[in-house]
């Protein structure tokens, strides 16, 4: 039975003051004890160590959004694996699709990034997904199954990584995947990583699902059985909304 995990990547949103009082009010809300569903959040970088000193007394997984492949210097603007372990970092998210898009993180840089979070303790969810161009084109399955083994070279071992679906036309579009369209991905998902690691280490992969999950829609896409939770953009801004996915995911 694998535990579900629900983390919200609040982006490009949200001072360090406001960071604060959406990580209070939803410290407030999970507390200490949830064990049906690991919950994460994953402020600004500017926020992570003043949030995650106010998370520290709940069960809330301290998430960063990205991080560099090396562990220190000549890399103005950047923030290594180190760094992020450093503030109490639990999980980093990498090979978001908005990093592919905008900041030229290809799936080899990804890889390196995956290599070097997980070396420093770090546990990674690693974003894979495709555009509406390529699902038109028919190409869904082998855009998914390169990232995911472009993402892994070299990868030894899964058991601190989480994968993410989050197909690029469903992201803050308001368009969600149907529950079967999303299912299908994970399974061969799965069946990918079963190829390459094992059925069992397979079985022990979550895989989440992300692109536009609200409350209203989160219980039919946790329900199928190879999805096992969901990283969520929009909704994880407001603690009441973040907290009706969470539920559930229980
Ligand atoms: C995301 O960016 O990871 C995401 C899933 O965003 P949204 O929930 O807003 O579609």
């Amino acid at each position: 039975m694998r535990t579900k995990i629900v983390v919200g990547n609040w982006k490009m949103n949200n001072s360090v003051a406001e960071s604060l009082e959406l990580a209070t009010a939803i410290a407030e809300k999970v507390g200490k004890g949830i064990h049906c569903c690991e919950v994460g959040i994953a402020p600004t970088f500017l926020a992570l160590h003043e949030v995650g000193k106010l998370i520290e007394w709940s069960d809330i997984l301290l998430t960063a959004q990205n991080c560099h492949y090396e562990n220190d210097g000549a890399f103005t603007g950047e923030v290594s694996a180190s760094m992020l372990a450093a503030v109490g970092c639990r999980y980093v998210i990498l090979g978001h699709s908005e990093r592919r898009q905008f900041f030229g993180d290809t799936s080899a840089i990804v890889n390196r990034k995956v290599k070097k979070a997980l070396e420093q303790g770090l546990r990674v969810i690693l974003c894979v997904g495709e555009t509406l161009q390529e699902r038109e084109s028919g190409v869904t399955g082998s855009v998914i199954t390169g990232q995911v083994v472009e993402g892994l070279d070299g990868v030894a071992d899964i058991s601190s990584l989480v994968i993410a679906y989050e197909p690029v036309w469903a992201i803050g579009t308001g368009k969600t995947a149907t529950s079967a369209q999303a299912e299908e991905v994970h399974a061969s998902i799965r069946a990918t990583v079963a190829g390459l690691y094992g059925q069992t280490a397979a079985d022990h992969l979550r895989i989440q699902y992300g692109g536009s999950v609200k409350g209203s829609n989160a219980a039919e896409l946790f329900a199928m059985p190879n999805i096992d939770g969901g990283l969520i953009g929009g909704a994880s801004l407001n603690a009441d909304d973040f907290m009706a996915i969470v539920k559930a995911a229980c």
